[in-house]
């Protein structure tokens, strides 16, 4: 069993709220949404964060996952954001490589 949380979704021994997915990719509802759609993307593999992603392909595959979800969930028109935190300075608190997608209302720039 996997120590890595993000792992344990893609194996599904954590529920999670699947709104897509792809041979590389999946994506899910965020647990504590910081806006009206908060959708996480991630690689199936595990990659500690976007520093150690060497895999051009697999990185292209999330990216798109990620418009393709924000298409699907209706904020593709109105504007959204997608964003990972790398590292600590980044408040990155999950280390498996993620990319939130988030929309559905204004959001604030710059991030604090
Ligand atoms: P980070 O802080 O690493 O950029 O983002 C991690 C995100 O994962 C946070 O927005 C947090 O709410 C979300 N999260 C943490 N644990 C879980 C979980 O068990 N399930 C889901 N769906 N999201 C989670
Ligand atoms: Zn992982």
């Amino acid at each position: 069993m996997s120590a890595c949380l993000f792992c344990r979704i893609v194996a599904g021994e954590i529920p999670a709220q699947l709104v897509a997915e792809t041979p590389e990719a999946i994506a899910f509802r965020d647990i504590a949404p910081k806006a009206p759609v908060h959708i996480l993307v991630i690689p199936r593999r595990h990659v500690d964060s976007l520093t150690d992603a060497a895999d051009a392909a697999e990185l292209g595959a999330v990216a798109q996952l990620a418009a393709r979800v924000a298409v699907q969930e209706g904020i593709a028109a109105s504007g959204y954001r997608v964003v990972t935190n790398v590292g600590e300075d980044g408040g990155q608190s999950v280390g498996h490589l993620h990319f939130h997608v988030l929309g559905g209302r204004a959001l604030g720039w710059p991030p604090g």
